[in-house]
């Protein structure tokens, strides 16, 4: 069994992929995601940027990480040169040496499952081994692992690879690295405190051998953040599904889950059994209420108004002859929104309109939001409908850098209707996920763009950037407007529906 840096990462974000990973039928995992081979790349080109900044020149071994036998070999060789930096290298040490150095899991007995831990191997692939003074197995000098990442925040996975790392090379240059340093998004260096970085590094590598030997499945538990860019999610989804799983139901976090299974409940059958008055005492009054409407509209497949939603004295959705439907297609990673979609519907004329304003290169953003600005402005009385909080925050972003008129940024932002609030608000939906594809799909809308997503989105766009091919462009124009057409669905449809309750509410 080869545990490599990479499953332990995974490991830390989900124990369940890293089982999946080595016990899992590849046939299950879902096809690679451009947006994970983009995010890739950007770390690739990430790695050389700070090398040139820092006027390194590394040594590299000439067989790549995939033949990890020979480059782990050549690794050492280059340590044993003293080569002063080292990219694209490997280390390597066997459960025996493991042990050795790892007193806590060596009373692990060795049943015929666990004998699979003896034909272990463990590596790690540090972006850069630095050269330092010092005295190591090799001589006068020892080395130090840096990793290079994307991220903004040493985020506790880094943290524990930068930990794993100095362990391994600890044994095989007899002697604890000085440091282990994780390099950031910004070209910041972070040291990681070894003396409890490798206490805590070692307790969750042994859960994890624990855990593989045992050959423990660890359950589902579907989480969007988590899961939307695990190549098991078709997989577990179905697992999740065919055991009625509660992470499936949305209001269920782990904690919450934890709470129920406390209560017996261990799935959706479970949760319509139990009284409010059990789930109360655990969840309190908001939360259990809240959990038995939401699976109460789920086995009904209706949708219900929210209980502490008054339906009579809260002002209506607003309504106008002229609406405008706004959505942002963004660059996380550059920081750039290069879409700025409208969807402009005269009610009174019956007929709808969408309107682009599309950065062609990345220097077009300012240009764009003038152009949206002039746009939206001859519309002063429309409301501006968008789902989340993302077209608020980017139009104060993008006031701020271009130095927009406060009162034009304060005016267009009086005028933002975010239906996710509204929704939020108001409606209990029988749905898995609230977000607008889920909503809209219930409600029978359909993307054009079957593969569309907001990450297929910024490919499209990071390729168009590259080979200036149109196709690429309408993809995206594609996907906006109908992001656009499906807040408007979601708004004609919440309307009617509440308006229709509050009817018969006053019956
Ligand atoms: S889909 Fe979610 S639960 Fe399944 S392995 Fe991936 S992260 Fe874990």
């Amino acid at each position: 069994m080869l545990i490599s840096d990479h499953l332990l990462l995974n490991y830390k974000r989900c124990s369940r992929r890293t089982f999946l990973e080595i016990f899992g039928n590849p046939q299950e995992r879902d096809p690679a995601k451009d947006f994970l081979l983009k995010l890739k790349r950007e770390n690739q080109t990430h790695m050389r940027n700070v090398i040139a900044a820092r006027s390194l020149k590394p040594d590299q071994p000439q067989a790549s990480r995939h033949d990890w036998q020979l480059n782990t070999k050549q690794t050492v060789e280059l340590m044993q040169q003293g080569v002063d930096c080292i990219v694209g290298g490997a280390l390597k040490v066997n459960y025996a040496q493991w042990l050795s150095v790892r007193p806590d899991v060596s009373n692990l007995q060795l049943t015929n499952k666990q004998a699979l831990l003896a034909k272990t191997t463990l590596t790690a692939a540090p972006s850069l081994l630095i050269k330092q003074s010092g005295t190591s197995i090799f001589g006068n000098w020892e080395y130090i692992p840096v990793n290079i990442k994307l991220g903004r925040k040493p985020k506790p996975e880094y943290k524990l690879i930068a930990a794993f790392h100095a362990q391994i090379l600890a044994i095989i240059q007899e002697k604890i690295p000085k440091r282990s340093q994780l390099i950031l998004k910004e070209h910041n260096s972070h040291e990681i405190d070894l003396a409890y970085g490798l206490i805590k590094m070692r307790e969750t590598v042994a859960e994890c051998l624990i855990m593989l030997a045992e050959q423990n499945e660890p359950e589902v538990f579907i989480s969007r953040q988590r899961c939307s860019l695990c190549n098991w999610y078709g997989y577990c989804h179905q697992v999740a599904k065919s055991t009625e799983h509660l992470s499936l139901i949305p209001g269920i976090t782990p904690k919450r889950y934890e709470y129920l299974q406390s209560l017996g409940v261990n799935n959706i059958q479970s949760l319509v059994k139990i009284s409010q008055t059990r789930l109360e005492e655990t969840l309190g009054y908001e939360t259990a209420h809240q959990l038995k409407q939401q699976i109460s509209a789920i086995k009904s497949d209706r949708p219900l108004v929210r209980s502490n939603f008054d339906l009579v004295n809260i002002q209506p959705i607003p309504s106008s002859a002229i609406e405008l439907y706004f959505d942002i297609e963004a660059e996380p990673e550059r920081q750039t929104d290069y879409l700025l979609g409208v969807l402009l519907v005269d009610r009174v004329n019956k007929t709808e309109q969408f309107h682009a304003f599309m950065a062609e290169s990345l220097a077009e953003e300012g240009k764009i939001w003038q152009e949206f600005l002039d746009f939206v402005a001859l519309y002063p009385d429309a409301p501006i409908f968008h789902y989340s909080e993302y077209e608020a925050d980017t139009i104060k972003r993008l006031a701020k850098l271009y130095d927009t008129p406060r009162d034009q940024k304060k005016e267009i932002l009086s005028r933002l209707v975010d239906l996710h609030f509204w929704v939020t608000k108001t409606v209990i939906f029988p749905v898995e996920s609230y977000s607008l594809k889920s909503l809209a799909n219930w409600m029978g809308f359909y993307w054009r763009e079957t593969t569309g997503s907001g990450d297929q989105s910024v490919c499209w766009y990071d390729q168009w950037l590259i080979t200036q091919d149109r196709a690429l462009l309408n993809l995206i124009l594609s996907y906006n407007e109908d992001d656009c057409r499906a807040t408007r669905c979601l708004k004609d449809w919440l309307l009617n529906f509440l308006e229709e309750q509050r009817k018969q509410n006053l019956e």
